[in-house]
């Protein structure tokens, strides 16, 4: 029987009872009236015996009661009970969670909605000097490193920060932010400083092998002419080997220059001035036809006259590399477009052929350093495959970035993109009409 239907097969029995007594004497309202308090009476005491119980925790023994109260103590101690074992679990768990985050050897550090920090492991203590007790404290109040600050306001943690240890200068951190939860964060920092020795290294060695490769290379290049010079066309392998030497030692000295200058745009500090970036561009179409034979295949359209913030030389490479690249790997009589406009956000100088190509696997590998991509041409074309690397380079050392749209078959495009930002005075915008040269 339902706990429910017990109670109130009581109450009638109590009822009956009245009912009965009642009809035989003259007591009826009289026992009624008592049936109620009694009742009333019960049920205060029954609450205020389990208020003091759930004041107590809830979680001990419930008192002894009948009836619909000895179910409710029971459904209650249950939930009470199954919620303790919940706590006791998860705190096991954080305090797991926290033992191996301590046993981290990055540092992690909990940031809080104002960057004040929740908690730090072993590592975070270590290399950013913190304390157990700066728990709380803001963190750029610890950490006061400018890119770091800048990182921490930017909002846009896609990308990492590297500083050096506010506690050991010579222990450099890439430091990233991970946001989780309602404005919560997580910094993790990682030691790099090993990273970094090992790339300064291979920059070192790439930049002597190829300051010492010059010498002997212009030494050989020299007596080549010489014997060049001395040939008299008698012997054909003769003539044939000192084309092939020459062809070679171009090669070399196109590798070691090109070596040469990605280590210098590596290491070198940045200079900036105002570059007429017009001018610069009619002069390499210049230079470009003038290398070329007798057509002429280059086509300028300069439909906006910014300059931009830069340095020239560094510039005139990445958009020669380009030029170079679309009449090299289109055909001899195909026309090559370059384009330079402004848009909403961006200046740009879009270089289109109507070329080979380049296969969708290959686009995001052409940039890399000596990569090169196996077509089957017709013709050799030569090539150091460090062209597109330096380009890349140059682009961001200006804020700039390359976008390559490109159709095997069909041709390509290859686009410099220039924040807005970068356009210094002199001009401020576009040409009264376009100009085609
Ligand atoms: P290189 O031209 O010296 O080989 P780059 O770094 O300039 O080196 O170019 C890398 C590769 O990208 C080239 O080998 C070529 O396959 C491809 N490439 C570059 N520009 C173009 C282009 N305009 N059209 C087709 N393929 C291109």
């Amino acid at each position: 029987m339902g706990i429910w239907a017990k109670e109130i097969k009581t109450i009638f029995l109590f009822l009956f009872t009245i009912v009965i007594v009642g009809s035989f004497t003259e007591l009826f309202w009289p026992l009624m009236f008592l049936l109620l308090v009694a009742i009333i009476a019960r049920q205060v005491v029954q609450i205020s015996r389990f208020e003091a119980w759930i004041n107590r925790g809830g979680s001990k023994k419930y008192p002894i009661s009948t009836g619909i109260w000895e179910d409710l103590y029971y459904h209650v101690y249950r939930i009470k009970k199954n919620e303790k074992r919940r706590k006791k679990k998860l705190s096991l768990m954080i305090d797991q969670f926290r033992q191996s985050t301590e046993a981290l050897p990055d540092a992690a550090v909990v940031l809080g909605i104002n960057n004040e920090i929740d908690w730090s492991n072993k590592a975070a203590r270590k290399v950013f000097g913190l304390q157990v007790s700066d728990k709380g404290q803001r963190i750029p109040n610890l950490i006061r490193h400018p890119g770091f600050i800048r990182y921490l306001k930017s909002n846009d943690y896609q990308t990492s920060v590297t500083i050096p240890s506010p506690v050991d200068h010579s222990i450099i951190l890439e430091v990233r932010i991970v946001p989780y939860g309602a404005g919560l964060r997580l910094l993790l920092a990682q030691d790099i400083t090993h990273l970094k020795k090992m790339e300064r290294t291979r920059k070192d060695f790439v930049a002597n092998v190829s300051h010492e490769l010059r010498t002997p290379l212009t030494v050989l290049k020299g007596y080549l002419e010489t014997l060049q010079d001395l040939d008299d066309g008698q012997s054909l392998l003769l003539t044939n080997s000192f084309l092939q030497m020459q062809g070679q030692t171009e090669r070399m000295q196109h590798l070691v220059d090109d070596l040469l200058l990605l280590t210098r745009l590596e290491t070198q500090k940045k200079k900036v001035d105002c570059v007429d970036i017009p001018a610069l561009l009619s002069q390499i179409c210049k230079e470009g036809d003038d290398i070329e034979s007798d057509t002429r295949r280059i086509e300028l359209t300069l439909e906006c006259s910014a300059h931009i913030m830069g340095e020239e030389q560094e510039l005139r490479s990445a958009f020669t590399n380009l030029l170079g690249n679309a009449l090299k790997y289109s055909p001899e009589n195909s026309l090559v477009k370059l384009h330079w406009y402004q848009d909403a956000n961006s200046v740009v100088l879009a270089i289109t052929d109507k070329g080979e190509g380049i296969t969708k696997a290959d686009i995001p590998r052409i940039t890399e350093r000596f990569y090169r991509s196996e077509v089957k041409r017709a013709k050799k074309v030569n090539g150091t495959g460090l062209g597109l690397a330096i380009v890349k380079h140059v682009l961001m050392r200006h804020d700039a970035y390359l976008k390559i749209k490109s159709e095997l078959g069909q041709g390509s495009c290859f686009s410099c993109h220039f924040p807005i930002n970068r356009i210094c005075e002199e001009t401020n915008g576009v040409l009264p009409k376009a100009g085609v040269q």
